[in-house]
């Protein structure tokens, strides 16, 4: 069963404590649209392609009428992004679609932050602009089969040949891999074992590498991620990241990655929450609805309550990063706890809906898998929680 509502206006913005109050016109302005994008673009989509595994070209292409691509980057027509608009941006995506913003998050975030952070001019004037139109489409490349939390020892190795380097190793996971223009690939060089960020242009077309898509996820199903294989890949000298000095560097693209996957957790919560409180206002048992029974409104307060911490949460981070003032592991704590409650929110929202909860059509058991890969990625929750430890006690419990 499809709600009545479905086919009106999914979403109100819950705000229970009026963060709404400290944004600015600009903010408010930013966030409708990317609501109205939602609204009219993904949610009325995106299942089908959710359940075939199908990477939705056309919603992903209208994100182009959006004012967010490039995230914090404001050379070559990128958006210019403050760091509170950044994190609404992921937080009205992900209220949508998990898929639909990890595609922009890798696009934008990783990929154009990399190049963006630590290209040179002339990188970045030959990369960023054609990406802001999502005319090329980016990839990052660092998990590899063998090498996940411990990302810092990468197996894939560049070797220095003529007036370039070749690659050989394998990567896995990698988000927009087998549709990227612009695939960066992290690697240790055979020599000096320096850390370095290599880009392959048109990596389809490119000899020696074989990129497959992983089939079978239960979560962000419609995001595509590949297996890489790098066989003797020749990489020009000019495609080598410019100011890549160690693996520091990448921890910083990560750093700001792992804020968005925070805002992102309390977006997927949020969504589940708000489509549960509607459900269960309309849903009628034993002659009345069942928001109007106390075990249910057990449920819609808790999810209301975690949502709301993890609201309040991000908002501070916003402000603390603004400042400088935001330290690895209060991002890590973000991470960790809004990862963790966006698990526990989506999963009551599901129990909320009874068997309708089960089918994808409500979009909450959508939710709910895309939150487990919430769990997993940008640094599992063991390891979030482990570097909180370490900022705590001053003590690395991680190796
Ligand atoms: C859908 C999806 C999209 C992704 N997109 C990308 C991408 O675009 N680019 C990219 O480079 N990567 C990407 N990743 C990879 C992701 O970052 C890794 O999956 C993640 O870092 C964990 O690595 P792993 O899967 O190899 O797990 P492992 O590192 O093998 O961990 C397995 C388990 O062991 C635990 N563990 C590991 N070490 C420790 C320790 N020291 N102490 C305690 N517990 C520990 C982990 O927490 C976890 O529970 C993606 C992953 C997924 C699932």
């Amino acid at each position: 069963m499809v709600l009545d509502s479905q086919v009106e206006k999914l979403y109100e913005g819950f705000d229970f404590y009026n963060i709404d109050m400290h944004l600015t016109d600009k903010q408010k302005s930013l966030r409708q649209q990317v609501r109205d994008f939602v609204e009219q673009d993904v949610m009325p989509d995106i299942n089908p392609y959710w359940e075939k595994a199908e990477f939705p070209w056309d919603i992903a292409k209208k994100m182009t009428k959006l004012p967010i691509m490039g995230g914090a980057l404001f050379e070559h027509g990128a958006a210019g992004l403050d760091f509170l608009e950044m994190g609404i941006v992921a937080y009205e995506l992900s209220k949508g679609d998990g898929s639909i913003n990890t595609f922009y998050g890798v696009h934008s975030g990783l990929a154009m932050g990399t190049i963006g952070l630590l290209g040179d001019d002339e990188q970045k004037a030959r990369w960023l602009p054609d990406m802001v139109k999502l005319e090329k489409i980016g990839a990052f490349g660092l998990t590899e089969p063998k090498v996940g939390s411990n990302a810092a020892q990468v197996k894939t190795r560049a070797r220095k040949d003529g007036d370039g380097y070749v690659l050989n190793g394998a990567k896995r996971w990698i988000g927009n891999a087998s549709i990227s223009d612009v695939l960066i690939i992290w690697a240790r060089d055979e020599e000096t074992n320096e850390f370095g960020g290599y880009v392959i242009e048109n990596p389809n077309e490119t000899e020696g590498v074989t990129i497959d898509d992983i089939w079978g996820k239960v979560g962000k199903r419609s995001v595509l991620n590949g297996d890489i294989v790098l066989e003797n890949v020749y990489v020009p000298k000019e495609n080598k990241l410019a100011y890549v000095k160690s693996f520091k560097d990448t921890a910083r693209v990560l750093g700001m990655g792992r804020y968005g996957v925070a805002w992102e957790a309390a977006g997927v919560a949020a969504g589940a929450f708000e489509l549960a409180l509607k459900y269960t206002k309309e849903r009628e048992q034993f002659g009345k609805p069942i928001a109007g029974y106390q075990l249910i409104q057990q449920k819609l307060v808790e999810m209301a309550t975690e949502v709301t911490l993890m609201q309040t949460l991000c908002y501070q981070m916003s402000l603390l990063i603004a400042q400088g003032q935001l330290s690895e592991g209060m991002v890590s704590m973000a991470k960790y706890n809004n990862a963790r409650k966006a698990r526990y929110v989506t999963q009551l929202a599901r129990e909320c809906l009874g068997g309708n909860g089960i089918v994808i059509d409500n979009h909450i058991a959508r939710l709910m898998l895309d939150a487990e890969v919430i769990y997993t990625y940008e640094g599992t929750n063991e390891i979030n929680m482990l570097l909180v430890g370490r900022e705590l006690t001053g003590i690395n419990a991680i190796v």
